[in-house]
């Protein structure tokens, strides 16, 4: 009984955050992609990069005319690796989307559409079996490229819900996850927009150095209520 107090009052503080950021931002229209496949492959390549880099990679991939499953298997490691410069670590990103392709050509017969049929729970299985891909990751690809309701956990979520006085009992990212998925309904496009919108706050006003100012969340933040800064 206490337990389901509790999670009710969690759902509650959860939803009032996102209305609270929705009316402050609108929506973000994640993820910015011209196919599933893209998603995957941005997915991979923005791990420790900035976006506009992950961009640049992505343009050079398609010019290269690779942007494709069977584009990423055929073209050598050193020609992928000099394609994803821009975004970092490229040989390791290299060898990464190569992973994923094997993966994909491997188990799925190449087709992104039989390896997202999976259930949920298998779905991310595979996904963090392939060499590369973390949680992280695999919830980015499972909410974003296959449309399936998995909340994704970054240092993002945890910096602006620690400041909040909103966090699970473990920092781990399991808890972290369970603590949105327990108490919000499984929606896709909640969990879209929600992910989209904590990640914009934390890039804008909740940076490493909080902008208390004028926030959306000041009314409902620990933080601004006189909390140690986190
Ligand atoms: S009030 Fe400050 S610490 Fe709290 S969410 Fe807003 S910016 Fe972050």
């Amino acid at each position: 009984m206490r337990l389901a107090a509790v999670r009710k009052a969690t759902a509650e503080r959860l939803l009032d955050v996102y209305h609270r950021l929705y009316a402050a931002y609108g929506r973000q229209h994640w993820w910015p992609a011209d196919s599933p496949f893209e998603v995957v492959v941005g997915a991979i390549l923005t791990q420790s990069a900035a976006w506009t880099n992950v961009e640049k990679a992505i343009a050079n991939l398609r010019t290269a005319g690779v942007l494709s499953p069977e584009g990423l298997l055929k073209v050598s490691l050193d020609e992928l690796a000099r394609l994803v410069h821009p975004a970092g670590y490229y040989n390791a990103k290299a060898r990464k989307l190569r992973a994923f392709v094997e993966m994909l050509f491997g188990r799925h017969g190449g087709r992104l559409e039989a390896l997202f049929a999976l259930p949920l729970p298998a779905l991310r299985q595979e996904l963090i079996a392939t060499h590369g891909i973390g949680q992280e990751t695999a919830d980015s690809i499972i909410l974003y490229a296959a449309g399936k309701p998995t909340f994704v956990i970054d240092a993002y979520t945890r910096r602006v819900f620690s400041r909040l006085g909103l966090e699970p009992a473990a920092d781990s990212y399991a808890s972290w996850q369970a603590m949105f998925s327990d108490a919000l309904p499984p929606d896709v496009q909640l969990f879209n927009e929600y992910h989209a919108l904590i990640d914009h706050h934390a890039k804008t006003v909740c940076r490493k150095a909080p902008l208390c100012d004028g926030c959306c969340l000041r009314e409902v933040c620990q933080l601004a209520m006189g909390g140690a800064l986190r």
